[in-house]
């Protein structure tokens, strides 16, 4: 009985790789289904090995071992159809060709199995050895050295499919190796029956090398992930709503504090006061604003607005008012355009302002002394209309050392904590413009000595739209002077502190003012009266001012100009309030100068 150990062993195998496998959660592609299939035939393989063995030396019936031996032969058969149809699975042919050829050896498989049951087998039983052999079993034969070679060719096809891939074929090697070896110990020792054991350790070896992801895993993993998208989303809402929330206030305190700096009763002691006011507020809103623009980023609902706008000018006016922030440190801020510099470009304004306005404002937050020097060159490639801005912001500042260098790009990481406490700032600048750099297809460089100074280059793409300043022939110059006396406005906002502030800027620039506290009031007014202007307020309880809207232009003779206000500063806003017919779009807090642009913007006049 010495040659049942490795059969017996081969069984153990199988069993235990059956419970294996079928205690998992298998996924459903097809290469798990022919391993499924592998897994039962090996257990039924093994245990027929078992069983023919105990049979011929308890009972050595030749008969009922021939029968089992026969079934053997089909079952070892089948395992190696199995094999060969895995392997056609594996190397990426033709759906339809996959079909044709499965079919194709499927058919010849049954033959061979047909023939192996219909043929004589001789079953060789002595004291140690079972062995068999005769026509059945050559029949079986024929079966596996058929596909032998052909299982090599669909293997090595794998392996070039994809670059050189062999993972899945080491499984069929070891099933090559163990073979050659089986059958030279089979010469010297013809008691060892290796065969099954060959089989359960290959499919064994198989298990770890098949694509079948553990589905409960990647259930939980998905589950986990969307709630963490949802978590995710839910601090997005949070920061918005937060953002809006903050900003709505913030312009009552910014527009009464401008207010009350142009009161000529005001004492200058107390204008002063009032612009550390509007300062402090604008410094709270660009942190809540930068709060806004890191969670859309992450959240993939950033967006690039292209629109048609004059760089030099733009950037010319962002210097202006960031120059005032420089204060009376003793620094010397100089503004360089390019001579071929295009005159107007095609790209996002906003964010272009907001990259440059973030290097220039670190700059002058962390220079006590010296220059600063913001310079644009660019390439233009006239053939295309395109162009590549490569603005530098250098400045004689505190530098950054270089270990430094690698944290400057990370969210909240601000340098030297002891030095900056005194500074403004939440470390996202930054992290911001580098994502937005690169959102608009650029790159962001600098170089650094730390205690000398720290130069920022941004490389740009931006479309061209005019290359050159078309020749402007000023006929006649009127000094512009803004005063709407004679006409009427509407603002309609749910916050009476806003309606407040709004109205005492529409008075101070000639309007006669209605306010409506509500969607509904503002129908009302509306049906019986005619504003020349609309500010409507688009967050409002009830009825939004779009809803608003919708109903009030339907009105017969409603011709009347409306802006959209609003506390969000959602970028792509403008467009979609101008889709929805709105005039205009002004965020809250607004300053006056931001009404009379508006106004020009749509020819109020
Ligand atoms: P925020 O821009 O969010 O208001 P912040 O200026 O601290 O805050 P970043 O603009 O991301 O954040 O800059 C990160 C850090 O890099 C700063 O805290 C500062 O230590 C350093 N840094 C940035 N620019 C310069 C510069 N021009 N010179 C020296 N250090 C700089
Ligand atoms: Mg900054």
């Amino acid at each position: 009985m010495s040659g049942i150990w490795l059969p017996g062993a081969a069984l153990i195998i199988s069993i235990f790789l059956t419970f294996l496998f079928f205690l998992k959660n298998n996924s459903q592609n097809e290469e798990t289904k022919i391993y499924k299939y592998l897994v039962i035939f090996n257990l039924l393989y093994s245990f027929l090995g078992v069983l023919g063995y105990v049979v011929a030396i308890n009972f050595g019936s030749i008969y009922i071992t021939g029968v089992i031996q026969s079934f053997y032969l089909v079952v070892m058969n089948i395992i190696i159809l199995l094999i060969l149809l895995y392997a056609i699975t594996i190397s990426n042919i033709s759906p339809k060709v996959e079909k044709i050829l499965k079919r194709i050896f499927a058919i010849f498989t049954l033959i061979i199995i047909a023939f192996i049951l219909a043929l004589p087998i001789d079953t060789i039983i002595t004291e140690n050895t079972l062995d068999v052999n005769g026509p059945a079993y050559y029949a079986a034969m024929v079966g596996i050295i058929t596909y032998v070679p052909i299982i090599l060719i669909f293997y090595i096809r794998y392996i070039f499919s994809k670059g050189f891939n062999y993972k899945k074929c080491i499984p069929f090697f070891v099933l090559l190796i163990m073979f050659i070896f089986g059958l030279i110990l089979r010469r010297y020792y013809p008691e060892v029956i290796t065969e099954t054991f060959i089989f359960s350790f290959y499919v064994l070896v198989m298990y770890h090398t098949i694509e079948n992801p553990d589905v409960k895993m990647i259930r939980e993993l998905e589950i986990a992930k969307n709630e963490a998208d949802k978590a995710n989303q839910a601090k997005s809402d949070f920061l918005s709503s937060m953002s809006h929330e903050i900003r709505t206030p913030l312009n009552a305190i910014v527009g009464l504090s401008e207010d009350l700096q142009e009161d000529p009763n005001c004492p200058e002691s107390m204008k002063e006061d009032l612009s550390d006011i509007v300062s402090a507020s604008e410094t709270l809103l660009e942190i809540v604003g930068n709060i806004l623009d890191i969670s859309k980023i992450e959240t993939n609902n950033m967006e690039i607005n292209e629109h048609i706008y004059n760089y030099k000018d733009e950037i010319t006016k962002l210097a202006k008012l960031d120059s005032t922030r420089i204060g009376d440190k003793d620094i010397k801020l100089t503004v360089d355009f390019a001579s071929d510099l295009p005159y107007e470009l095609i790209g996002d304004k906003v964010h272009v302002k907001q990259i440059v306005n973030n290097l220039l404002t670190n700059a002058i937050k962390y220079t006590d002394q010296g220059y600063i020097k913001l310079t644009t060159k660019c390439i233009n490639d006239v053939n295309n209309m395109t162009t590549t801005l490569y603005i530098t912001c250098e400045d004689s500042g505190r530098g950054i050392k270089k270990e430094n260098i690698s944290k400057l790009f990370t969210k909240f990481e601000r340098l030297d904590i002891e030095k900056n406490s005194t500074t403004e700032g939440t470390g996202l600048g930054l992290a911001i413009t580098k994502q937005l750099v690169e959102m608009m297809g650029g790159n962001i460089n600098l170089s650094s000595t730390f205690g000398k100074g720290t130069i920022f280059v941004v490389k740009l793409p931006q479309k061209i739209k005019v290359l050159t300043k078309p020749e402007e022939i000023v006929i006649n110059q009127n000094k512009e002077e803004v005063n709407y006396q004679g006409h009427t406005v509407l603002i309609v906002d749910d916050n009476k502190l806003n309606i407040k502030v709004a109205k005492r800027c529409m008075t101070s620039l000639g309007f006669t003012c209605s306010e409506a506290l509500s969607g509904t009031d503002a129908i009302n007014l509306t049906k019986n009266n005619h504003y020349d202007l609309i500010l409507m307020d688009i967050m409002m309880p009830n009825m939004s001012g779009e809803e608003c809207f919708k109903i009030i232009k339907e009105e017969p003779n409603f011709y009347s100009k409306v802006i959209a206000l609003t506390a969000d500063a959602i970028s792509g806003a403008e467009d979609k309030y101008r889709s929805e017919g709105f005039d205009e779009y002004i965020s809250k807090p607004f300053t006056k100068i931001d009404m009379i642009d508006k106004l020009k913007k749509i020819n109020f006049k």
